[in-house]
């Protein structure tokens, strides 16, 4: 069945682990703001020298910008069976944005997923991030790390070398953290208000019973 999630929370609290193993799973499209801005910035695409600046500062594209990304990769047909979106929308411009492409699609959300976790745990948590360049898993060299110090374990990946995001040293961190309050965290006022909210706690759990907690409000939202 066609899902439409948002996962909202502080950059490192899980978003991207968790919605790559929901749109494995339920074969949803897996729709990633910020690794499309980095996949332009990896290509050096006009567009990807045109952001790069705020990416490195921890700084939110514009909104005209991110929502161009967003309308064309929802018009790429793998989100006809469904979606998650993972770091869009992050200021309430691009959630009323949002709530128009989605007015226009005829569709709705069915769940806002929100991975809750302090500021202090966020540091600790992506100063140990790595991933890998050729299938995206993402790693914790604290909490997940590979089977092989700083290989990627999946056998198609040939034992591919992790990589660190640019972004994750500590002083761009604060700067995405207090993005992330200022302009993200007033959304999930906007979403409370229509009922849509669950939160997860995330720092208290590790991924595995973090999407068993999702799949649980997939079930009660009808939606699975
Ligand atoms: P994280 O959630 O860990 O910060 P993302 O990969 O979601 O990582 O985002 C990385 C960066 O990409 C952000 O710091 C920001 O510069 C940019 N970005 C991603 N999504 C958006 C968005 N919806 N609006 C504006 N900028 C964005
Ligand atoms: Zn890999």
């Amino acid at each position: 069945m066609a899902g439409h999630l948002l996962i909202l929370g502080a950059p490192g609290a899980g978003k991207g682990t968790q919605a790559m193993r929901l749109a494995g799973k339920h074969r949803w499209a897996h729709i990633s703001t910020g690794d499309i801005f980095r996949r332009h910035g990896e290509r050096g695409t006009e567009f990807g020298k045109k952001i790069e600046g705020y990416l490195k500062a921890g700084e939110l594209v514009p909104d005209s910008l991110t929502c161009e990304v967003l309308v064309d990769r929802l018009s790429q047909s793998d989100c006809d069976n469904g979606y998650i979106l993972d770091g869009f929308p992050r200021s309430v411009r691009q959630a009323e944005q949002l709530d128009r492409m989605l007015e226009e699609r005829e569709e709705a959300l069915d769940a806002v997923i929100v991975l809750d976790i302090g500021d202090d745990e966020i540091v600790e948590r992506l100063t140990a991030r790595r991933n890998c360049p050729k299938c995206g898993k993402i790693y914790n060299l604290k909490f997940s790390p590979p089977a092989i110090e700083g290989a990627c374990d999946n056998e198609t990946c040939g034992g591919a070398a992790l990589e660190e995001r640019e972004d994750d040293c500590e002083e761009t961190i604060r700067q995405r953290l207090k993005v992330y309050h200022e302009s993200t965290e007033p959304l999930i006022e906007h979403y409370a208000a229509r009922e849509l909210v669950q939160s997860i706690d995330a720092a208290a759990e590790g991924p595995c019973e973090i999407a068993d907690k999702i799949e649980d409000i997939l079930l009660a939202q009808g939606v699975s």
